[in-house]
């Protein structure tokens, strides 16, 4: 048999502002046993996603903070290789929340079995999984939109926002995606059916452009970035507008929280609603979420892209570029097992 190694990824300093490598360390140590009721995983995908940069600070929010010098967690993909759990057989691909390593031992409550049928198994942490259901639910129950009402969403380019923009063309809306290049936003409309779509990088007036680009206003607002992208936005809301509060990137390595426009007028004055949600929100709900968006899936009415960076060492590459805009789709990182790794 082969050495046993398990390369685990540590977060060894907190970031101040965009994170680099040496917030990161690569270490080694032993492949633990199950016991009864647990499951020894191989991970197969790592997603990286935005909101981990802020359990990466030391400040209370609705996850605890990552502690330092431990393995960092997340959504992950893994294949079963060694069961004591009656749930699960060695080659189940399940999902849940944990390491950034090449093995680890679950709970067989932890994780939910993946059918890989339905689609790959990398899609349990994308469309069919945290980012899907997040586009799901924060368009239709808070967005709620309506045959020919116009939507803008920022971030559109990423997991979540280019299922929310072809959610809303589903619902038969005008969609308008804002992201940060010309590849991006040519992939939206040219692959994905939007209406139009934005460069914020290149446009020299946000604001104008975004009043040609929906000529009858914003009827619902997708915030996945904040800043002064969604200042440019709420310029251009309608009455009764709806502002569905995903995320807020533009602000997650901020070392001061900038001071925007005061924006309860405009909401007043139109009569808007902003709501803020967290997916976990909406657990109860998950399967009718997963299920919709795999029948779409099916129908083609949904297509996805997925940005894969391969490699356990290039986790933190693959988590800094989702503050640079390296991906297009959902970020995920391949994990290989070479023959050091690998345990049988
Ligand atoms: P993503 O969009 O796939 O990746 C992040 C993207 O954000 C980057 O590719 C980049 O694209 C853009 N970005 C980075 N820095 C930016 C900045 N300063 N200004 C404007 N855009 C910036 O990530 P995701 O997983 O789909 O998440 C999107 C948002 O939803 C995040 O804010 C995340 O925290 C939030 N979220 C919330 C929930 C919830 O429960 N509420 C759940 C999941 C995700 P560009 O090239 O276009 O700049």
């Amino acid at each position: 048999m082969q050495q046993q190694i398990n390369r685990q990824i540590f977060l060894v300093k907190r970031p101040t502002g965009i994170p680099d490598e040496s917030c990161f360390k690569l270490v080694s140590s032993a492949i633990l046993q199950p016991a009864s009721g647990q499951v020894l995983l191989k991970t197969r995908f790592i997603s990286v996603d935005p909101y981990m940069r802020g359990r990466m600070n030391n400040r209370k929010s609705y996850v605890p903070p990552f502690k330092l010098n431990q393995v960092l967690s997340g959504g992950v993909v893994g294949e079963v290789i060694e069961s004591k759990s009656n749930n699960f057989i060695a080659g189940d691909f399940v999902v849940g929340n944990l390491g950034w390593q090449d093995y680890s031992i679950a709970d067989e409550k932890e994780v939910q079995k993946i059918n890989p049928e339905i689609a790959p198994v990398s899609t349990a942490l994308g469309v069919l999984g945290m980012p899907g259901l997040t586009a799901y639910f924060g368009l239709l129950d808070i967005g709620q939109p309506k045959q020919a009402e116009t939507i803008v969403v920022s971030g559109a380019a990423g997991a979540v926002g280019m299922i929310v923009g072809q959610i809303a063309k589903i619902h038969g809306c005008h969609v308008v995606g804002i992201a940060g290049s010309d590849k991006k936003t040519n992939y939206i409309i040219g692959e994905l059916g939007f209406d139009a779509a934005i460069n914020y990088r290149s446009t020299p007036d946000l604001k104008k452009t975004l009043k040609e680009a929906c000529p009858d206003g914003v009827d619902i607002y997708f915030d996945n970035v904040g800043g002064e992208i969604s200042d440019a936005v709420l310029s251009s809301i309608n009455n009764n507008a709806r502002i569905v509060l995903c995320g807020q990137i533009s602000l997650y390595n901020a070392t001061r929280i900038p001071m925007g426009p005061r924006i309860q007028p405009q909401l007043l004055t139109h009569s808007a609603l902003m709501k803020g949600f967290i997916i976990r929100n909406y657990v109860d709900r998950f399967d009718e979420g997963r299920n919709q968006l795999a029948n779409w899936l099916q129908e083609k009415k949904l297509k996805y892209t997925e940005n894969v960076v391969e490699g356990l060492e290039n986790t933190p590459k693959a988590f800094i570029g989702l503050f640079t805009g390296e991906n297009i789709g959902k970020q995920l990182v391949k994990v290989e097992h070479d023959a050091v790794t690998e345990k049988r």
